[in-house]
């Protein structure tokens, strides 16, 4: 199941971009948004490729937005989770595991870089589901 997600900044910029693929694609493609260096868009770029690149303008800067979570690294942070107390988990806007790179992928609901003003400013919410 993949999502589309709309990145809207109050500058008046918006994108849509997709996470994830579709069944079909499952396993062969997993996009995620990134911001490009080269073209000053937010693009879906697919992380199984074996060079990462813009699909507007083929620039290898990108950003990826968000965080990533590999599996081995689970334990470690739940203590680091632990020690810090008391800590609220950050709402996120999308949740997304990629079984090929075992890692989690996740954008949080907070104001993320946008590619046109360069100021943290752009946020993200789930505009549709395919499949
Ligand atoms: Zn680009
Ligand atoms: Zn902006």
């Amino acid at each position: 199941m993949g999502k589309i997600l709309a990145a809207e900044c109050s500058c008046g910029y918006s994108a849509s971009v997709a996470v994830g693929s579709g069944r079909e694609l499952h396993g062969i493609v997993f996009e995620f948004p990134h911001l490009c260096a080269g073209c000053s868009e937010t693009v879906a770029a697919d992380l199984l490729k074996s060079k990462v690149c813009c699909p507007i303008c083929n620039s290898p800067s990108l950003k990826i937005y968000g965080t990533q979570e590999h599996d081995g690294a689970k334990k470690k942070s739940w203590f680091q989770k632990l020690f810090r107390g008391s800590d609220e988990p950050v709402p996120t806007v999308v949740s997304e595991y990629c079984y090929n790179l075992e890692t989690t992928f996740e954008i949080e609901d907070r104001c993320h870089p946008c590619p046109k003003c360069k100021e943290q400013t752009l946020k993200f919410s789930v505009e549709a589901m395919f499949d």
